[in-house]
This record gives C-alpha cells, sequence and structure tokens, in this order.
C-alpha cells in the first residue's frame, strides 16, 4: 500500500535491522498477552537478526507475569520490565522507550487492536529511509459521535495555534521509530508525557500509515471520556500557551464591554430621562464577572499545577525488575 519514497527526499535506505524492538505497555492483558507474542514471533523474526519483544507491565493484577516467565522458559525472545505499580499508558511507553534497544522500536499496544500486517508495512517504510512511521486509525470519525468530533477537533485547533511543528490528528502511539528518533525522545525531561505531542516535537521525517484497529480480543478499554479529558488537558498544557493567551483577552473584551455600558448608563440618565435599574443589572453582571475570573483563574490554576509537577522532578516510573538483554545472535554482516 506504501508507494515508492521520491527521490527528491533524500532518504537513505537501510537493510534489515539488527535488532528489532517491539514495546507492549500491558496493563491486566494476560489473555491478549497469550496468543499476540507467540504470533508477533512468527511474523516478525524474519524481518530482523534478533528481535526484542518488550513488555512493560504497567502493574498488572492478572498473570502477565507468570505467562512472561513462562513464554520466556519456551525461548521466545521476551524482556519483561515490570514497573512497581500502576502508572499508566504515557509513563509505561517511556519506561519501554527508555529500555529498548533496537535499532528499530515499534510501540504497539498488547491487546491486539494494532494489526501485525501493519508492522510489517511500517518496517518496509523504515527501510525505504524514514525515522517515523506513524499509525492513523481509519474509520475512526465516522464512528464518533457529533460532539466526540467537535472536541477532537478544539483540541488539535489549540494544541496546534502557533506551533512550529505538526501534530497530526488521529495518529497515535502505533508507531515506529528509528533509534536516533528514540535517544531523542530519551532527552526530553518532562513530567508531562503527552507522547503523540512528543514524538511531533523530536521531528524527523515521518510517515504516515493508515490503518483500521482490529476488534479487542479480551477485556475491555481502559480510556473511558475522563482520563480522555484529562490526557487532553496535559496535552494542551504541556504544548499550547492559547488558553493563557484566551485569558487575556477575554479580560480586555469584559473591560471594553463594561467602559461601553458605563457610557451607556450614563447616556441613558442624562438624554433620555431613565435611571438605570439597579439590582437586577448589578447581580447580574457580578455572577458574570465572578464567573469570568474563577474560569481564568482554573486555566492559570491548571498550568500551575503542571509547573508544581515539573519542579518536583520525580521520575516517571518505578522500575520493579527488569530480565537480562538478549544476547545477540552474531550476525554475518558483523
Ligand atoms: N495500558 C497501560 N496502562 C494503563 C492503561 C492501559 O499500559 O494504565 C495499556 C493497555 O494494556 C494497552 C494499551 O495501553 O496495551 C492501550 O490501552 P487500551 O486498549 O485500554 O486503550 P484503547 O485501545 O481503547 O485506546
Ligand atoms: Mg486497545
Amino acid at each position: 500500500m506504501s508507494a515508492p519514497a521520491p527521490a527528491h527526499l533524500g532518504l537513505q535506505p537501510r537493510g534489515r535491522p539488527q535488532l528489532l524492538s517491539v514495546v507492549l505497555p500491558a496493563y491486566n492483558e494476560a489473555a491478549n498477552l497469550a496468543w499476540l507474542l507467540p504470533e508477533l514471533v512468527k511474523r516478525l523474526s524474519p524481518e530482523a537478526d534478533q528481535l526484542e519483544l518488550l513488555v512493560v507491565d504497567d502493574g498488572s493484577r492478572d498473570d502477565t507475569v507468570l505467562l512472561m516467565h513462562g513464554l520466556i522458559n519456551q525461548g521466545l525472545p521476551l524482556r519483561l520490565l515490570r514497573l512497581s505499580r500502576n502508572f499508566g499508558k504515557e509513563s509505561a511507553l517511556t519506561a519501554g522507550l527508555d529500555t529498548a534497544e533496537g535499532d528499530v522500536v515499534i510501540s504497539m499496544d498488547s491487546d491486539g487492536q494494532h494489526p501485525i500486517d501493519t508492522v510489517l508495512e511500517m518496517l518496509a517504510l523504515w527501510r525505504e529511509g524514514h525515522h517515523v512511521v506513524y499509525g492513523v486509525q481509519t474509520g475512526r470519525r465516522a464512528s464518533q459521535g457529533w460532539a466526540r468530533r467537535s472536541y477532537t477537533r478544539i483540541f488539535y485547533w489549540l494544541m496546534q495555534k502557533g506551533s512550529r511543528f505538526e501534530m497530526p490528528a488521529d495518529a497515535g502511539d502505533f508507531r515506529l521509530l528509528d533509534r536516533s528518533v528514540v535517544l531523542a525522545l530519551r532527552q526530553l525531561p518532562e513530567r508531562a508525557r503527552y507522547m503523540k505531542g512528543l514524538f511531533a516535537w523530536v521531528g524527523f521525517s515521518a510517515r504516515p500509515i493508515a490503518f483500521v484497529p482490529e476488534a479487542r480480543a479480551h477485556g475491555e478499554t481502559h480510556f473511558r471520556f475522563a482520563r480522555l479529558l484529562s490526557l487532553a488537558i496535559t496535552g494542551i498544557t504541556a504544548f499550547s500557551k492559547v488558553p493563557l493567551r484566551l485569558v487575556s483577552a477575554v479580560g480586555i473584551v469584559v473591560s471594553l464591554l463594561s467602559v461601553f455600558f458605563g457610557l451607556w448608563i450614563v447616556f441613558e440618565k442624562l438624554f433620555l430621562g431613565n435611571s438605570p435599574s439597579g439590582f437586577a443589572t448589578l447581580a447580574a453582571s457580578i455572577t458574570f464577572l465572578a464567573g469570568v475570573q474563577l474560569l481564568c483563574l482554573g486555566i492559570i490554576a491548571e498550568y500551575l499545577g503542571r509547573v508544581f509537577d515539573e519542579v518536583k522532578r520525580r521520575p516517571l516510573y518505578v522500575t520493579q525488575d527488569l530480565t537480562p538483554p538478549l544476547r545477540r545472535k552474531s550476525s554475518a554482516a558483523t
């Protein structure tokens, strides 16, 4: 499905990767991992000299660990990074990217919603010379309600306003990253991990690739609306100052309106002889302004909260244990 890259992009074609890492953040996904991991080994082994499937156990309460040790004993090229509790997908993914050793790193969900066929297409694009290949879900927008689509649109508008890098809408955490991109990501020190934004921020030549997510085989999604909203707020406060500017703009507009209103009252009194009605106008304007002020304070507080999180400089995740690196097969090339 991928067209050959135009020569003018100056892409350097590459050969087969020596070590291909797949990072799989997992929270209570034992039932899915049980079939996904053997399948990945089967389909991806021919693509690289050595495969490394790195499962980041994000404090699962099912038997993910038991399953993993079973599969490792069977000789599958797996590594298990156990976090000390549930830190959330963004932190688990960061932990995985900090640990993966591959020349190419693929991040995908462990519930099997990200098709392996797309991974193979991503690898083909990497060999053409792209540094990043990101999956774009198709058929998602149509299936969402009107309200959800509008929030999404406002969100991307806020995120993109005035920024120098492009954050593709509908792209997710399903991607391929060249090692150089992974190294760049490791240098980003912020606690607020809005991965989609960070991926875009580091730059490099990126290629979208369309995919249709599979249905979840077991379990259900961990991302409900409230959680998505909180992720969106993290994204906005980490990447955009537009809300802060809006606060100033609202201040200017309200001040101007009140000046005009004041002038109108004087005019009414002097030329039309009407005394303005007192209580209702007062009550309405006081409550309105109190609302506006609280809203603006809330926006500022949201940013202040981020500053608070950043200055604490707590680590993003705590590792409980990590299985040793896989021994690399000595390849003929080296
Ligand atoms: N996940 C995680 N930690 C969490 C929640 C989710 O590592 O706290 C993982 C989960 O196991 C899965 C991926 O993140 O591999 C995506 O989660 P999910 O399928 O629930 O999200 P959706 O596909 O619905 O966006
Ligand atoms: Mg999923």
